[in-house]
């Protein structure tokens, strides 16, 4: 298979603190299956590193929030660049599954922090994930893709 992977969980140092978060059970996914990693805030235009970034409003993204960041800036265009660029990417290469990193205001599928920059979680989904969705595509998150012994959905 084809799958569109957030950059950050094949150990690619994208994420707001130039780090990684290398998730070794996806990385064994190159055995079998071609990965292609994208950062949705990087094709964005956002700078690594880079401030922290929340949808405001309490339930993530729907299509018309904003999305800023920990300073009070309106980030919500770079967000939604982002997310069309990983779009075209997925159809370009005619990816059959997008694998995204869990709670990320980009990334995230079913839990995001809530806009208030204190740690809270709420459901939600990420610019990205909702994008990648709405257009059709099976999106997991990291722990979302494995059932019985590693196999893939
Ligand atoms: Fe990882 Fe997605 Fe954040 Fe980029 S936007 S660092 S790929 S979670």
């Amino acid at each position: 298979m084809r799958i569109l992977v957030s950059a950050c969980l094949l150990g690619l140092p994208t994420r707001y603190d130039a780090r990684s978060k290398a998730n070794r059970r996806i990385l064994e996914l190159l055995k079998d299956h071609i990965l292609i990693p994208v950062c949705p805030e990087q094709l964005g235009g956002l700078p690594t590193p880079r401030p922290r970034c929340e949808i405001l409003g309490g339930h993530g993204w729907t299509g018309n929030e904003r999305v800023v960041d920990e300073f009070g800036n309106n980030k919500t265009e770079n967000f939604l660049k982002g997310a069309e660029i990983a779009l075209q990417i997925a159809r370009l290469l005619n990816v059959d599954l997008a694998i995204l990193k869990s709670k990320s205001p980009s990334c995230g599928k079913n839990l995001v922090y809530d806009g208030s920059f204190s740690g809270r979680l709420v459901p939600g989904k990420g610019v990205t994930a909702f994008l990648l969705e709405k257009n059709g595509l099976k999106v997991f998150e990291e722990d979302e893709v494995f059932v019985n012994n590693n196999d893939l959905l």
